[in-house]
């Protein structure tokens, strides 16, 4: 799956500088370069080469149900910023007009994802609650 090409060198360097910073080496590695994943002392896991934080998760159905809440959270930084970018517009001559369709379309949207990703979330919560 890796696309990228990887600079075997940066790679080597990067793993060097987590080690040295107190990083621990951990048994899986990243989904996108393969380079083995790091654990901060503040318990993050991290990529040190793509560096972006990665989520562990224990079974094949929740790295599926991570997937479609990042998806939506993905989704919902768009919307947010395409609402906050027609409000910017809107604003400035706003004195007759009722707010437009499509900024209340985008509203809903928002708000739709948003409920989703929560109740994701608070799925995510009780089963953790249910299993101590
Ligand atoms: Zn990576």
């Amino acid at each position: 799956m890796p696309d990228e090409i990887i600079d075997e060198g940066a790679r080597a360097k990067k793993m060097a500088d987590a080690l040295k910073r107190g990083f621990k080496m951990l048994e899986d590695t990243c989904p996108r370069c393969g380079t083995p994943l790091f654990q901060k002392p503040n318990g993050e896991v991290v990529c040190v080469y793509c560096g972006i934080p990665i989520i562990l998760v224990s079974s094949e159905e929740e790295a599926e149900e991570q997937k479609v809440r990042m998806r939506l959270i993905g989704i919902r930084d768009i919307l947010s910023l395409k609402l906050e970018e027609m409000l910017r517009d809107f604003y400035p001559r706003e004195s007759s007009v009722t707010m437009s369709a499509s900024i209340r379309e985008i509203s809903e949207a928002l708000l739709t994802v948003q409920k989703v990703i929560e109740r994701l979330s608070r799925k995510k919560k009780e089963e953790k609650a249910y299993r101590h």
